[in-house]
Order: C-alpha cells, then sequence, then structure tokens
C-alpha cells in the first residue's frame, strides 16, 4: 500500500505492535491511513492506528525491517483461515501448486493450530520441516506477491503431502489417486479417518444411513449429532433453512459449524436420520481446506458427515500413529498428512439468535483471538469448570481463552487440558500470580488449581462466574441484576444451584431469587437420565400417590424403578437439592416422553425446544417469592397430558412459563433496587426460543439486556468469568 501510494520508509513487526514509518506529502500519507483501515485483509483486524508526525526523514523506497524480538510482550496470533478464492484458483492451473492441498498464502492457511512459539515465523511451526524449495522463497520475499511474507507457503515440491493408508498399510501418496479413492470409499458407503486442520475427523457420505450408523458404532455409541459439511452454500440451501445473518457465519473465513434448522420436504432425500437423532436441528458447516473442495470436485453426494475423529469424551486426535493404531481396523481407510498439528483444536460451533452470531463452542477460527477488557487480567490463571472445559489466562488488559477442551472427566482430557494450561502461558509469556476456580471442591479443574505452586487462589461461585463472564464480554462494571439459567454448579449452601437470580457486580452477588430446590435423584446421574427428576418431581408435588396418575411416562418406566427412586428420595441416599434449571426442562422433557435417558448432554431440553411453536400465547402459572415454586406448572403439565393435549403446546407453554418467570424475577429486582440492567447467562440461553423471547420481553419493559455472543454462554465461557471476578477482587485488594 506504502509504494502504490508512492510513499517511501519501513515497516517493522514488533511484539507489542506494528510500526510504520513513511515520508512523502501529505495528500498521500492521508490516503494511505486510510486504505489501510479500508483494505484489510478478511482475517485482519486492526485495533487502532496513532498517527504521529515526526522530524522529516529521507527514505529510499519502502522496506520491512527485520524484527527482533525480546521483550515479554506479544503480539496476537491468528487463528486458522480457510483456504482463499485465489490460492483455490491457484491449484486448478498447471505448475507447481496444480491440485496441492496445502495451499495458502497471507490472506489464509493454518495458523494457531502449527504454532509452536513466537514472534511469528516458519521456525518456530510445524512448518520447521519443510525447507521452503527455491520458487516458493522467491514469492516469499517478494514484496507484491500474496505470499509474501506467509510463513506456511508451500508447493508440491517442499511443502506437506498426503499419504493414504488402509488396514494400517500405506496404499499411496499420489495427490491425484489418493482424492479419487477416497471420494469411491465415501461413495460406496465406507467410512474414512482424515486428518483436518486441528484434528482428525470421521468422513462419510451424509445421505447413507448405514455409514452414518458405522460412525456411531466407531465412537462407541455417542449419541451427539454429526456435524455435516456440505458441497456448497446452494446444495446447503436445499437441505436447512438460512439467512442472512447465517449465511454470513457459514461463508466467513472462521468456517463454523452453524446451526440450522433442517428442511423437511417430502420430494427430496434428506440426510440420514441418525446424523442428529430426529432433531430438527442440524450442524452445517462448508468446506475450509483445500481437500474438502479437492474431494467434492469427484463425489457426487452433496454432504458428507465431518464429525471428531475421536472416541467419545477423548479429545479430538492429532497424532498420525495413533490414527493408524486405533482406527484402522474400524475404517476403510486414513488420510494423513505429515504437516504436525500442535495446537488440537475442535470445529467450532455458533447458533445466530436474536439476529447475532452466538458461539456455543469456541474453537478452530476465533482461538486465541482475546477478549478485550478493560481490567487489569495481568497474570491471572482461570481454570474453568469441569464438562465442557475451557481455561482462560489474563495478559494486560487482555483475556486469552483457551480452545474447547472437552470433559474433564477423562484422563486424555485432563493431559490435554494440563498440557494446554503449560502451552498458553509459555506462548502468551504469562507467568501466573493469581489463580481462580470454581466454588466447587471436587472439579478436576479445582484440584489441579490446588497442585499448580503457592499462589492465591480465589474461588467463584459458578453462576456468579457465567454472568461476570457476560459482563467481561461487554465491558460491564457496576451493579446489575445477573439471570443465570444453567444445569448445576456448586452453592454457597452445599447445594446445587441452577437458576438464580443476582443482584451482583464483579466482586460479589446476593441471590435475590431462585428456583425451588428439589432432590436430585443420584446427583450427576438425574442429568443423564431425565426420568429421575420427572419422578422426583411428581413426588415433590403430588406426594405418594402420584403413581396412580394416568401418564403416559408410565408405560416407558419400570415401577420397581420408581419406588426405589422414591426410597432413595425418602432416605435422602445420593440426593442433593438442585435448583437447576436444566434439570426442570429435563423433567419436562420425560413427562412428554422426549428423552428418558439422554444419550448426549442437554438432550432432553433440546428435543423440548424443537417442539416449540411460535404462535402460542399459553402459559402456566406458578408462584414466586424469593423461591420461585414449580408444583403449578407440573400440575399444569400432568393435566394437559391427561387431556392428551398436544406436546407442542405443552412445550410451548412451558417455554412461556419460564419466559415470564424471569421477567416477572427481574421485574422485582427492579422495582426494589433501582437497576434495569439484566446480563442474561448460563447453558440454558442456548435455546434461541427461550432466549429470543426473553430479550424482546425484557426489552418492551425498558430493561438494557447483555447476553453472550463472542464468549460461550454454558460451562465454556467461565473461565472468562473466573477471571474478571478475581482480577476485581485482587483491585479491591480481597486476595
Ligand atoms: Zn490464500
Ligand atoms: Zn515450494
Ligand atoms: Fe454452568
Amino acid at each position: 500500500m506504502a509504494i502504490n501510494h508512492g510513499l517511501n520508509g519501513w515497516v517493522l513487526n514488533t511484539n507489542e505492535n506494528v510500526l510504520i514509518r513513511v515520508s512523502g506529502n501529505k495528500e498521500a500519507i492521508d490516503l494511505f491511513l486510510e486504505s489501510l483501515e479500508k483494505e484489510t485483509p478478511l482475517a485482519a483486524m486492526i485495533e487502532k492506528i496513532t498517527p504521529e508526525e515526526i522530524s522529516y526523514e529521507a527514505f529510499t523506497g519502502f522496506v520491512i525491517l527485520k524484527s527482533n524480538d525480546i521483550s515479554d510482550e506479544i503480539t496476537e496470533i491468528s487463528p486458522d483461515i480457510a483456504v482463499c478464492h485465489e490460492c483455490m484458483e491457484d491449484i486448478a492451473i498447471a505448475g507447481n501448486r496444480l491440485n496441492y492441498a496445502f495451499v495458502n498464502c497471507t490472506n489464509c492457511g493454518p495458523r494457531f493450530t502449527i504454532i509452536r512459539d513466537l514472534p511469528y515465523d516458519r521456525a518456530k511451526t510445524t512448518m520447521q520441516e519443510f525447507p521452503m524449495c527455491h520458487d516458493c522463497r522467491m514469492e516469499y520475499e517478494n514484496l507484491h506477491d500474496r505470499r509474501f511474507h506467509a510463513q506456511p507457503v508451500a508447493c508440491e515440491h517442499c511443502g506437506p503431502a498426503y499419504e493414504l493408508f488402509a488396514r494400517g498399510k500405506k496404499i499411496s501418496e499420489s495427490s491425484g489417486f489418493i482424492v479419487s479413492n477416497i471420494a469411491q470409499t465415501i461413495m460406496n458407503g465406507g467410512v474414512l479417518l482424515v486428518k483436518g486442520l486441528g484434528g482428525m475427523h470421521l468422513a462419510c457420505d451424509a445421505f447413507n444411513e448405514d455409514a452414518v450408523e458405522k460412525i456411531r458404532n466407531i465412537k462407541k455409541r455417542d449419541g451427539k449429532p454429526f456435524a455435516v459439511m456440505f458441497r456448497d452454500i446452494e446444495a446447503l440451501r436445499r437441505y436447512a433453512v438460512t439467512d442472512v445473518t447465517e449465511e454470513q457465519s457459514l461463508l466467513s473465513w472462521r468456517r463454523p459449524i452453524v446451526l440450522l434448522e433442517m428442511k423437511r420436504l417430502a420430494n427430496q432425500p434428506v440426510p440420514a436420520k441418525s446424523i442428529n437423532s430426529g432433531l430438527n436441528l442440524i450442524g452445517v458447516m462448508l468446506p475450509y481446506m483445500p481437500i474438502h473442495y479437492l474431494l467434492f470436485q469427484q463425489l457426487q453426494t452433496a454432504a458428507i458427515v465431518l464429525t471428531s475423529g475421536n472416541f467419545s469424551s477423548e479429545p479430538i486426535l492429532t497424532e498420525n500413529q495413533e490414527a493408524i493404531s486405533q482406527f484402522s481396523a474400524s475404517v476403510e481407510a486414513i488420510l494423513l498428512h505429515n504437516r504436525g498439528i500442535f495446537n488440537r483444536t475442535d470445529d467450532s460451533i455458533v447458533r445466530i439468535i436474536a439476529g447475532k452470531e452466538r458461539i456455543l463452542r469456541r474453537s478452530r477460527g476465533y482461538v486465541p483471538a482475546p477478549v478485550r477488557t478493560r481490567l487489569n487480567t495481568d497474570g491471572i490463571l482461570a481454570f474453568g469448570a469441569e464438562l465442557t472445559n475451557c481455561f482462560c489466562i489474563g495478559k494486560g488488559r487482555k483475556a486469552f481463552l483457551s480452545q474447547h477442551i472437552g470433559d474433564l472427566k477423562g484422563y486424555e482430557t485432563t493431559q490435554f487440558y494440563e498440557e494446554t494450561i503449560s502451552r498458553f502461558l509459555k506462548l502468551f509469556r504469562v507467568k501466573p500470580s493469581l489463580l481462580a476456580v470454581d466454588l466447587h471442591p471436587d472439579y478436576i479443574s479445582t484440584r489441579t488449581a490446588q497442585n499448580f505452586g503457592h499462589m492465591p487462589v480465589v474461588a467463584v461461585q459458578h453462576h456468579h462466574a457465567h454472568i461476570a463472564s457476560c459482563m467481561a464480554e461487554h465491558n460491564l462494571d457496576e451493579m446489575v441484576i445477573g439471570v443465570a439459567l444453567d444445569g448445576t454448579g456448586y452453592g454457597d449452601d452445599g447445594n446445587i444451584w441452577g437458576a438464580e437470580f443476582f443482584l451482583c457486580d464483579l466482586n460479589d452477588y446476593t441471590r435475590m431469587n431462585h428456583f425451588e430446590y428439589i432432590p436430585l435423584p443420584g446427583g450427576d446421574m438425574a442429568a443423564e437420565e431425565p426420568w429421575r427428576m420427572a419422578v422426583s418431581w411428581l413426588y415433590h408435588v403430588y406426594g405418594k400417590d402420584f403413581t396412580t396418575l394416568k401418564l403416559p411416562l408410565y408405560k416407558e418406566l419400570d415401577s420397581e424403578k420408581i419406588q426405589l427412586l422414591v426410597n432413595m428420595i425418602d432416605k435422602k441416599i445420593n440426593c442433593p437439592l438442585t435448583s437447576g434449571a436444566g434439570r426442570l426442562f429435563d423433567a419436562v422433557a420425560s413427562l412428554l416422553g422426549l428423552c428418558q435417558v439422554a444419550s448426549f448432554q442437554a438432550e432432553g431440553p433440546m428435543r423440548l425446544e424443537s417442539l416449540v411453536l411460535e404462535n402460542c400465547k399459553e402459559s402456566y402459572p406458578f408462584d414466586i417469592g424469593q423461591t420461585i415454586c414449580f408444583g403449578p406448572v407440573i400440575r399444569g403439565i400432568v393435566d394437559d397430558l391427561m387431556l392428551e393435549v398436544h406436546p407442542t403446546i405443552i412445550a410451548s407453554k412451558f417455554h412461556n412459563t419460564i419466559i415470564s418467570v424471569i421477567f416477572e424475577a427481574v421485574n422485582m429486582i427492579r422495582s426494589a433496587e433501582g437497576i434495569d440492567k439484566v446480563v442474561l447467562s448460563g447453558g440454558v440461553f442456548q435455546n434461541k426460543y427461550l432466549l429470543e423471547r426473553t430479550i424482546s420481553l425484557l426489552n418492551e419493559h425498558h430493561f438494557i439486556v447483555y447476553t453472550h455472543a463472542a464468549v460461550p454462554c454454558n460451562d465454556g465461557g467461565i473461565a472468562l468469568g473466573q477471571l474478571a471476578v478475581a482480577s476485581k477482587r485482587r483491585e479491591l485488594k480481597c486476595v
């Protein structure tokens, strides 16, 4: 740009920022500054430009000075970027990149997943093993080339390559053969393991029920819906409903999985049913690596399943040897490449709610971009929760949330967790001086912190952390009304909280209202088996006689099992008390016969949400005081069930009830305290209907509503809240 504007000078990449020095006439410099801001590449983000006039220097030409990094300050690391159109055009023409699947340029390609250390240059990435050939170096060094200083630049002579394995043996290194061979395998109903950007995927034809079922079996009967990659946006539109915002997310350089509503047209085949266990939502994405495009050129199908290559509860696989040893016997072929994956990342998941992209799983394409806060976050390490874990480290005023780690209960995930913590600390040059954890003493994350070294530890109540996370995302540092609707979190009173109405700031909170406590028979088991909550609620509302009700549920449940559960509740054996909203959704899902034993997290609530009718206005009565009682709601649902009211009506009435409860509760707090800022957080707000209707109802009544977008409202965002609370308490000298 400087050259285009006839300016002389230099540019220097430092750890902290980019320094540019130019000399030339005033208009040219102004135009240059303007184009700097306007003509940025797709994935570039300029935080701030600070122009300064200094005494004239006569430069000859415009050069890039070599950076020498010494300070502990860091520049940010780019997330991985989907392959750009120009690169895809490059590989369509004859030359050393014809059909070359590792093509990339300054505007696209791998970044975070290959970076070992800073400053970002090839020697500090997993591209170190691939010395540039003469041609690539020419491009790399040519200021006018699109690959100028593109660290992973490569061609078929010097770069990484694919290798195809079957039954544990390498069968080909020829890229042409490989692509047509794997396309054949997919069209013949086979299953592949494919190494991608941040880890391995299992792939098959999305329209082949047997192949999809086979992946389910390989993943050890994990019931989680599978993501589907469509050939292009046109193909996708035939199967899913999209709006402008959803298409923007789908086509963005981050290429996340977007949750969309499926079209149910009788005259076209829908992708295999077992992809999303019959839900009406489907997680879809578009090609983002050259190999995806090359593969679709040879495939007749419009879509493939592309789900993380791992066994359920383990992190996504990254190592070639492990891939071969673990999957050779169960898949038709394994497609590997020899570019190392240093930082494991899953595909990110977003959902458009109230016209905005909401990140539900933050990983590839988003990490490690920081959250910019107004807090001094320096040296704080927040360990997150237990399921859907992410951790967070603070540097200056920035908060770096890790990629999605997963459920810490698995050994492999805990290894990944500890390894990634030490990598983040090294990468971002952070020496922790303050730790933040969940209040739950038995969380693996909490125990990891205890073994971390002698330094102060701040324990943050789970739902306070949820609210603080949303506050940090919006740079709020004042008293607010916090509404946390969630599954489970350890409460101050030792009970399991999960539907809390707080008057709070970043430092502390007062619990103003909460859902009533109800026994959680079997503890964690109850979250996996919604029928337990249904029985707990029925027993709570109707007493011993509840079994005489004529409920469809009893046809699905063994009466002995019910009696056993009642005995557990009576004797208070493994029956902690919970106010969790997620558990109430579970109970209702069970009553409606939607889900008795969940095959994936939040299955009951998701099935319940999928029944909601947009135009149903009815709701159930409830009692609201300091505790919010749902006895009348359960009675209403049971009455409706006995009258054989359609489940869609019951589900809608239940959702409308929860929205009214939120409104009434925050209204009471506003009347008493005069505060009108409402912060919504917790996993229940992944529910589109609930969040959209809550936002509009609160807006109608002149509340100012804050919701998550860039940070997950589920436990994946909790570490940011822990970090914000710890920062505030340090500022107030409470630690
Ligand atoms: Zn490119
Ligand atoms: Zn080359
Ligand atoms: Fe939570």
